[in-house]
C-alpha cells in the first residue's frame, strides 16, 4: 500500500487526505495545532461563540463529495441551512440594501435605490457565463497552467475570459448606482483581493452565491470541522495533533518523508497544506532565485482584523452578514491593496450569527465577529500592536457613527486578533487569510501548481494553490490533488 503523508489538517489537507484514502493510500495527517481545521476556527467565551475563521459557507456540494465517495450523506455529520438574506449592506448616508437570491425580493431591493432590475439581470447573467466557464475547465478540472488551460479551452475561448478589464470595470459597467457598484464590487471579500486589481472573469463570484444559495452550519461552523473529523476518524486517517513538521527530507531529487520531533517518517508521496513559500523556505531550506520568483508572482492575499465582541443586548437593524461600506470604497482597496496600510475608513464585514443561530450568545444577546480586510505583514516595516488597537478604535467609531449606538458601551466579551496571530496560528505566509492574491498584473488570479516543480513526489494543496483560497476552493483543491497524487503514480 502506498504511503502519504499530509502536512496540516487544515480544510485542504483534510480534503486531499480523505480523497487519499478513498484512492486507497495509506493517509497520516501531522497538524502542528492542538485541533483540524486550520482557518476554520472558533472562539468561545463567557457563553458567546464566534467564527474565527469563515462564517459564511457557499457551494456545498464540493463537501458533500466527499461523504458520497465513502457511501455517506453530507447532513449526517454537518447540519447546514441557507441563511436569508444573504447580506445586508449599510452606508454612511443611511441606505441599506439586501441581497436576496430570490429575483422579487432583489428587484424591491433594488427599486429601493433607484437601480434597474434589469441591471442586476444582466450582471447576474454576465457571473453565471463566466462561472460555467471557469468551473468547467479551471476548478474541476484542477487546471494549473496556461499549458494546461490552452489544451482544455482552445485558444478562440479565451476571449469570453473577459481578461482585458479588472472587475470593478466588470461591475461598473452594469450598475447605475454605487451602491450595487460597492457591494458587487465587494464579492472580492471570499479571496481578499482588490476589485480594481482582480481580472474581471473573478465576477463569477456572485453566481456562487446567487445561483448554489449561502449557508450557516449549525452550532457555528467549526462543526464543519467537527464532521469532517468524524469522516476521516471511520474511513482510518490517522491524525497526530500537536506535531508541527519540522522539515521534509529529500534523496535524489525526490522527497522521501517528514521529519516531526526529530523522528523521521517516510513516506511515497508528501502534500503539504502548509503554504507554499513557507513551506519551500521553512520545510525544505530552499533558497535563491527560485524563491524569490515565487515570492514576486504569489503575493499573499490580505490579512484581517478580526475583532470577537460579546454583547450584553442586541442590534435589531443587523442580519446574520452585514457590510458596513466606506464611503470611499477605492481609496479603501488602493490603501490596502497599493499602499498597503491600515485604511482609514475600512469596509466592515460583520456576523451576527444569533440571527439564525441562538445557541452563540446567551438570551438576547449578540456575538458580533467584526472583520476589516487590512494589509498582510510587511516585515521590513512592521505594525504594532497599537497600531491594530487604533484600527480597532476607528472600526468601533464606525460602527457607532453607522447606528450601532454606544456600542463600546455593551461590550462584555472582547477577543481581537491580529495578522501576527494568524501567521502564529496558522504558518500563514505573512498572516494572510485566503492565500495568494488575486491580482490581473502579478498572476492573472493564477496561484501554485499542485504538484511541485521541483520533487515531482511533493504536492501542494489549499488556499496558496490553484483554485486559491475560500473553504469550498481549497476543498476542491484537495480533490484535485488526489487525482494528481493517482495520475503521477499510474505513470511511475
Ligand atoms: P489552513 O486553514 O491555513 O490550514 C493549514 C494547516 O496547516 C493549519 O492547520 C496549520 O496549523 C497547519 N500547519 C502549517 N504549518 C505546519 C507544519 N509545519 N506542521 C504541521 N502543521 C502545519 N472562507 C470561506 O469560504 N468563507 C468565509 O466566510 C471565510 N472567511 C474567513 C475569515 C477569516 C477571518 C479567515 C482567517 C479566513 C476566512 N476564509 C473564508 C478563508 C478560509 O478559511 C481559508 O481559505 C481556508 O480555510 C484555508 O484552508 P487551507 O487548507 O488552505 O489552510
Amino acid at each position: 500500500q502506498r504511503k502519504a503523508i499530509v502536512i496540516g489538517a487544515g480544510l485542504g489537507g483534510i480534503s486531499a487526505a480523505v480523497s487519499l484514502k478513498q484512492e486507497g493510500y495509506e493517509v497520516a495527517i501531522f497538524e502542528k495545532n492542538s485541533q483540524i481545521g486550520g482557518k476554520l476556527n472558533v472562539h468561545r467565551e463567557r457563553g458567546y461563540s464566534f467564527d474565527l475563521g469563515p462564517s459564511i459557507l457557499t457551494l456545498p456540494h464540493i463537501f458533500r463529495r466527499l461523504f458520497e465517495r465513502s457511501g455517506k450523506n453530507l447532513e449526517d455529520y454537518i447540519p447546514i441551512r441557507t441563511v436569508r438574506p444573504h447580506w445586508r449592506n449599510f452606508f454612511e448616508d443611511g441606505t441599506v440594501v439586501d441581497l436576496y437570491p430570490e429575483a422579487d425580493k432583489m428587484a424591491a431591493e433594488a427599486l429601493k435605490v433607484g437601480e434597474p432590475y434589469e441591471n442586476v439581470e444582466r450582471f447576474l447573467k454576465y457571473s453565471a457565463d463566466l462561472y460555467d466557464l471557469t468551473n468547467d475547465g479551471y476548478f474541476e478540472q484542477g487546471l494549473d497552467n496556461w499549458r494546461e488551460f490552452g489544451k482544455h479551452y482552445g485558444l478562440w475561448k479565451f476571449p469570453q475570459f473577459d481578461l482585458f478589464r479588472n472587475m470593478h470595470s466588470g461591475v461598473a459597467s452594469h450598475f447605475d448606482t454605487r451602491y450595487f457598484r460597492d457591494v458587487f464590487d465587494f464579492f472580492i471579500k471570499y479571496v481578499g483581493s482588490s476589485a480594481f486589481r482582480a481580472p474581471a472573469f473573478m465576477n463569477s463570484m456572485a453566481t456562487i452565491q446567487f445561483r448554489y444559495d449561502l449557508w450557516y452550519v449549525d452550532g457555528g461552523l467549526y462543526n464543519i470541522a467537527v464532521g469532517l473529523g468524524r469522516l476521516m476518524e471511520e474511513l482510518g486517517v490517522k491524525v497526530h495533533l500537536e506535531s508541527a513538521v519540522e522539515e521534509v527530507r529529500r534523496e535524489g531529487g525526490r522527497v522521501t518523508g517528514i521529519v516531526v520531533g526529530g523522528e523521521f517518517h517516510a513516506a511515497d508521496v508528501v502534500i503539504s497544506n502548509m503554504e507554499v513559500i513557507p513551506a519551500y523556505k521553512e520545510l525544505l531550506g530552499e533558497e535563491g532565485a527560485f524563491t524569490r520568483k515565487l515570492e514576486k508572482r504569489l503575493e499573499p492575499a490580505c490579512s484581517g482584523l478580526i475583532i470577537d465582541l460579546g454583547l450584553d443586548r442586541q442590534y435589531p437593524q443587523l442580519a446574520h452578514h452585514n457590510f458596513f461600506f466606506s464611503d470611499d470604497q477605492r481609496e479603501h482597496f488602493r490603501t490596502v491593496f497599493e499602499k498597503r496600510e491600515l485604511p482609514h475608513d475600512p469596509t466592515l464585514y460583520v456576523v451576527a450569527a444569533s440571527r439564525t443561530d441562538a445557541t452563540v450568545a446567551p438570551q438576547g444577546c449578540d456575538a458580533l465577529k467584526i472583520l476589516p480586510h487590512i494589509p498582510y505583514i510587511d516585515d521590513e516595516h512592521p505594525l504594532s500592536r497599537a497600531d491594530y488597537e487604533a484600527l480597532k478604535d476607528r472600526v468601533l467609531e464606525k460602527l457607532e457613527r453607522m447606528g450601532l449606538e454606544n456600542l463600546r458601551q455593551h461590550v462584555v466579551v472582547e477577543h481581537v486578533w491580529t495578522p501576527l496571530d494568524i501567521r502564529e496560528q496558522y504558518n500563514s505566509n505573512k498572516g494572510s487569510i485566503y492565500g495568494v492574491v488575486s491580482d490581473r498584473w502579478k498572476n492573472l488570479a493564477f496561484k501554485a501548481p499542485k504538484q511541485s516543480t521541483k520533487y515531482p513526489n511533493l504536492f501542494f494543496v489549499g488556499g496558496s494553490v490553484n483554485p486559491g483560497g475560500g473553504m469550498p476552493m481549497v476543498v476542491l483543491c484537495g480533490q484535485n490533488v488526489a487525482k494528481k497524487v493517482v495520475a503521477w503514480h499510474a505513470q511511475c
